[in-house]
């Protein structure tokens, strides 16, 4: 085990709340660390991000998405569909339709070119000290301790710095499943958003993506046991109501989301962000942008603790603070939907928000 090595920031995770912070505090002036175990990885996501995320990687991070990250249609408009009666509404939303891996090593590199130090590979292991902070990380088959001023926990929903900090404290995920399909029709530029009690009480979706259909489900407070159920279920309803014919499974992803009613922001100098704080609107199933924030509030964060003393933490927590109100009233509204709020929200829409309340679902 080597030791010896120093940073003022460390950064746990290289996805897009770890490769935006990393970037925003290296602009700042520190030198900063970040630590990726998978680069290779895609992590499971529909890769669609909002016009406020775009806005705020460009305008606030000086980060402008790149057209060889796109996917294939890239623009995507969202088409809400109530399964029972099958009513639809279209809205004008531009959604970008990112290759997700694509997404993180473009953050990443962008980091590395503007002074991050980039340790692909590299793992934090354990949290070995709060006060000097000091971590174990292993890279290349080594591991060695590293002293840093500032921590953040960028490490997504199953967080070794969260539950390290936080032993004790319960965090709320709900499982999501994702099938990339060869065939399947000719969709729309749509991102397909529907809604049934009987697969979720969330929503299930579908997603064109370059040569293939992404079909998706996640279904909060459920077991991930029943998701293969669910999901063949939305499967089945497809290809009754929507003449869907996928030809064959490219593969199939499980993960998680947070399920949290508001977010762990850290300790001390140690700041959550993304994921790993339960930065994730539940009733919309947005990620990508909040941890986008998330991060840039965590190095200002740090900037502001750095010249006015005190706790990053605590800083962050105010910081957020609002953000964290916004997610949390989200939430509430999530928990407590039923499938009457969501077919009068598609007729509020058909009625006044919709581009065209007609569709032609049949897609093939
Ligand atoms: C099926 C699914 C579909 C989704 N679709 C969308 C969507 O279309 N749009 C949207 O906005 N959001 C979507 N989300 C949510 C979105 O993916 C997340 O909110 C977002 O990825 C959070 O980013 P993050 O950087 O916080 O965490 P992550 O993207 O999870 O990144 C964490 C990174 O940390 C690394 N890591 C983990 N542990 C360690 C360790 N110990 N040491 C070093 N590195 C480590 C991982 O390899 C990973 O790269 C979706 C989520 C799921 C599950």
């Amino acid at each position: 085990m080597k030791s010896g090595m120093k940073f003022d920031v460390i950064v746990v995770g290289g996805g897009p709340a770890g490769a935006t912070a990393a970037l925003k505090c290296s602009l700042l002036g520190f030198n900063v660390m970040l630590l990726e175990r998978a680069p290779f990885w895609s992590k499971p996501c529909g890769g669609l991000l909002t016009p406020l995320c775009q806005m705020i990687l460009y305008k606030r991070g000086g980060a402008k998405i790149p057209s060889n990250i796109l996917s294939n249609p890239p623009i995507l408009n969202v088409c809400y569909i109530f399964l029972e009666n099958m009513a639809t509404s279209v809205i004008n939303y531009r959604l970008l339709n990112v290759r997700r891996r694509l997404l993180d090593v473009w953050l990443r590199e962008y980091a590395l070119r503007r002074g991050v130090e980039v340790w692909h590979g590299a793992e934090l292991v354990e949290l070995v000290e709060v006060e000097p902070i000091k971590v174990l990380v292993k890279a290349g088959g080594r591991c060695r301790v590293v002293e840093t001023k500032y921590l953040i926990g960028a490490d997504g929903v199953y967080s070794k710095v969260r539950s390290q900090l936080f032993p004790n404290t319960n965090f709320e995920v709900a499982p999501a499943i994702q099938e990339y399909w060869a065939g399947g029709g000719n969709l729309k530029d749509y991102f397909y958003v529907f809604f049934s009690e009987k697969l979720t009480r969330a929503y299930a979706y579908l997603i064109p993506k370059d040569n293939s259909i992404i079909v998706g489900i996640w279904a909060p407070r459920e077991d991930i046991d029943v998701m293969g159920t669910r999901i063949e279920l939305f499967r089945k309803l497809l290809m009754e109501k929507f003449s869907f014919k996928p030809r064959f499974l490219i593969r199939r992803e499980v993960w998680a989301v947070p399920y949290q009613c508001g977010v762990v922001e850290g300790a001390g100098n140690i700041i959550l962000i993304g994921d790993a704080a339960g930065f994730y609107n539940t009733l919309t199933g947005e990620g990508i942008g909040y941890a986008v924030e998330s991060a840039l509030a965590a190095g200002e964060s740090i900037l502001e603790a750095s010249i006015g003393g005190g706790e990053a933490s605590k800083i962050y927590r105010e910081r957020v603070k609002e953000r964290n109100a916004f997610l949390k009233e989200m939430h509430r509204v999530a928990t407590n939907l039923t499938d009457d709020d969501r077919r009068n929200f598609i007729e509020f829409l058909r009625r006044y928000a919709s581009t065209s309340s007609h569709l032609d679902l049949k897609f093939m």
